[in-house]
Parts: structure tokens; C-alpha cells; sequence
């Protein structure tokens, strides 16, 4: 008789964005004369950029000729792509990451969510709280995070590193001895960033403890500060702590093209075995992986006119948040982030919880947020809005609260 894998029974609740979304519809059609705004979901709004269009239409011409048709992409990804990748996000910045310590992939959700299987189920996570929720996710599937206390919605075996106003949303270093770290900056959903320093500070940390940091860089694109790190292997030492985890999801709307990469340089080792031989073997190799027509596309993000367009992208998203952002602060509100990533982080007024803002927001302007409290516990009292729709919803759904 088979079994199931119990682990995934332990997961509370429904998706945070199947929660909301049930919301809106019923709040829609009790009241389909209001129009909603949605301010919510992590998904982009702007359609891939000419230069990946003009990419994607060669590639799908080559596959229809046999002198030029591809099959199974390579285990690592398409060297082309690897050393576009090595060249624009590592040795530009000065780093020392090869292409062939990059793996290309469908995106950094399957990534980060896999990644901990290469680890044994001994190892304890610590995770930035709030965060993207997919990391603690994958970890209690796996059976790694010991008893969920719904009163605290904490679990056992996790490390929670709160961020909040009082620590400026950055992370301290634990007191308790993690073997995993999960870092995300810029974060989602609070928008923080922490410094080179202060990155530094987590590197030496996970050198000396003997741990290994999963950096999640999704949102680099966004920084707009001189200060903050773009990639963990600015540190010095991070070869030998830490995987890094990115996107081309946020940077170039690849939200339904997917593509997405992570880096395993090959001086992080458990003993002599190097972690990069493990994640070789890794489920999806060459089936499950980014297409060739996919990879070109990729490509085509560091070309002079691929950059020239995103960078443009990029720039409209954050004009969006710094509408946001100001003109929230302006109407009194309490709120961060919005500077070097699309998210804005806003503190719910008169002591409302943030299941309670959403209610508010949705009820009285129609207007669709997340819900701090769905990206860990300390993220209650909080809420998420973000820069991805257009200008004019932007400016929309400012008028709307600022009337409230
Ligand atoms: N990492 C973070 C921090 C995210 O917020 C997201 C998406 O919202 C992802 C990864 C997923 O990226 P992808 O679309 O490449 O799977």
C-alpha cells in the first residue's frame, strides 16, 4: 500500500494568494459596480521588451530548420547564456564566479524551493521574517521544521530572524547556530536592503559557524543605492558559504517566460564533497530546465538594447513606488522599502491587524494589498503593495486611500 509524504499535510492553511483571491471575487461579485485595483500579487504588467521579442522570434525560426533545430539543452544551460551571465552580473561587478558554476533553470521559485534537498534533514533553517514564503515552505514538505504552533504560527525547528521597524527590517545574527541561512535583498516583501557591510557580517558569520547562506538576489535590478550589495560574491569569502539564487522574472518580466538562474561556486564544500557535484543530479536536469528559445531570450537581457529597454522597465516600476511612497508618508502613513525594490512596506494604522487593513483597504477603496502576516509573523501589522501595475492604477489607488 503506498504512503503519502505526511510533511505536506503539516502545511497551514491555503496559499496566501488563494486566500486573497477568494476575497476579491467574493467582494466582487457582491458588488460589481465597484472597480478594484490590484496592488497585490508579485507579478509584472509590462510585456517583454523588443529585444527579447526580436530574440525569441529567431530562436523559434531556428528550431524549424534541421541545420539549427535544438533538442535537450545542456545539464548546466546553454554556454552562451552562462557566459553572458559570468560576464554582466559577476566579472563587471568584480566578482569571481565562472560560467560553469551557474546552472540555469525555469526560475528561482523551483530553485529555492529544491535547493534544500541537497542538504540532509538534520540541518537547521533560519529565515528572515518576514520573507517570500517558499523557503520555510519547502523545508517543512520536507520534514525539516519540526511542530507549526498556530497561536505563534512559529515552528519548531525554525530560526525565525525577525525584521521590523526597531532593527530597520534587517536580520541579526541568531543566537542560536543555523546550518542554513536564507538571506533575501532586497527582501519581499518589506523592500529593506542591507549594506556591503552588513552582508559581510553574514559571510564571516556563516564562514566561522560553519553554515551555508542561500542568497536570494530576485529583486537586484531594483537597487538603486550606492551601498548595497547586487550579489552575495561582492563579499569576500562568499565562495566558500554561499548559493545564490536569481531571477529574470522581476528584471525583464519573464514572470510567465521563466528563467532564472543559481550560482554553486565550486569551493563550497561539506568535507570534500563539493556542493556543486550535488546539485549536478538535481531533479529537472535537461528536461525540466529553461528552453533553448527561453535561453535566448535570456540572452538577449544583457545585449546593449536588451539593458537599454529593461533599465527603462525598471525605471517606470520605481517611479510607480516613489509615488506610492510619498504619497503615502504624505497622507500619514508609516512606510518603507520602495527605494531599491518595487515592494512598498506600509505599518496598518490604528493597531489593525493586517488580515483587518486588507478587509478595510478592499471594502472601503477597493483597493487589493497583501497582508503582512502572510510572509511570517512578524510581518503582522504590516502590509505589501507594489509597484508592478501601471502608473495610472498607481496614482489611482493613492487617491483612493488618501480619501479614506
Ligand atoms: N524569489 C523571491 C524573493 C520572489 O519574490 C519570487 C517571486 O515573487 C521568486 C523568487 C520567484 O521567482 P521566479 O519567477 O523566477 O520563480
Amino acid at each position: 500500500m503506498f504512503k503519502i509524504n505526511e510533511n505536506y499535510l503539516k502545511l497551514p492553511g491555503s496559499y496566501l494568494f488563494s486566500t486573497i483571491g477568494k476575497k476579491v471575487s467574493a467582494f466582487q461579485a457582491a458588488h460589481p459596480e465597484k472597480s478594484i485595483i490590484r496592488l497585490g500579487i508579485g507579478d509584472v504588467t509590462q510585456p517583454l521588451a523588443p529585444a527579447i521579442i526580436e530574440a525569441l522570434h529567431s530562436a523559434v525560426e531556428e528550431m524549424g530548420h534541421a541545420e539549427t533545430f535544438h533538442g535537450y539543452a545542456p545539464d548546466l544551460g546553454y554556454e552562451f547564456l552562462r557566459n553572458a551571465i559570468a560576464k554582466n552580473d559577476y566579472a563587471d561587478r568584480g566578482c569571481d564566479i565562472a560560467a560553469d558554476e551557474i546552472f540555469v533553470s525555469d526560475g528561482a521559485k523551483c530553485d529555492s524551493g529544491n535547493i534544500q534537498e541537497i542538504f540532509g534533514l538534520d540541518n537547521k533553517i533560519a529565515v528572515c521574517d518576514p520573507v517570500y514564503p517558499v523557503y520555510v515552505d519547502s523545508n517543512v514538505m520536507a520534514g525539516r521544521t519540526g511542530i507549526y504552533d498556530p497561536s505563534t504560527e512559529m515552528w519548531s525547528d525554525v530560526i525565525y530572524m525577525p525584521c521590523r521597524a526597531e532593527n530597520n527590517f534587517a536580520p541579526e545574527l541568531p543566537e542560536e547556530t543555523p546550518d542554513l541561512i536564507y538571506l533575501c535583498f532586497p527582501n519581499n516583501p518589506t523592500g529593506s536592503t542591507i549594506t556591503k557591510e552588513q552582508l559581510q557580517e553574514w559571510v564571516d558569520y556563516a564562514n566561522k559557524v560553519g553554515a551555508v547562506i542561500i542568497y536570494d538576489a530576485a529583486y537586484e535590478a531594483y537597487i538603486s543605492e550606492e551601498n548595497v550589495p547586487h550579489t552575495i560574491f561582492e563579499c569576500q569569502g562568499a565562495r566558500t558559504c554561499a548559493i545564490e539564487l536569481k531571477s529574470f522574472s522581476k528584471n525583464a518580466g519573464f514572470t510567465g517566460t521563466r528563467l532564472g538562474y543559481t550560482v554553486i561556486p565550486k569551493d563550497l564544500k561539506c568535507g570534500d564533497v563539493a556542493l556543486h557535484s550535488l546539485w549536478a543530479r538535481r531533479h529537472g536536469t535537461k528536461y525540466n530546465g529553461a528552453p533553448y528559445i527561453v535561453q535566448k531570450a535570456g540572452e538577449a537581457v544583457y545585449s546593449e538594447t536588451g539593458k537599454a529597454q529593461l533599465r527603462q522597465q525598471v525605471a517606470y516600476y520605481m517611479n510607480n513606488a516613489k509615488t506610492i511612497l510619498d504619497g503615502l508618508a504624505e497622507a500619514g502613513y508609516t512606510v518603507s522599502g520602495g527605494v531599491n525594490a518595487p515592494y512598498i512596506w506600509l505599518k496598518t494604522p490604528d493597531k489593525m491587524s493586517s488580515w483587518q487593513f486588507f478587509d478595510y483597504l478592499l471594502e472601503n477603496a477597493g483597493v487589493v494589498g497583501t497582508p503582512g502576516s502572510g510572509f511570517g509573523p512578524s510581518g503582522e501589522g504590516y502590509f505589501r503593495l507594489t509597484a508592478f501595475g501601471s502608473y495610472e492604477n498607481s496614482v489611482a489607488a493613492l487617491e483612493r486611500i488618501k480619501k479614506l
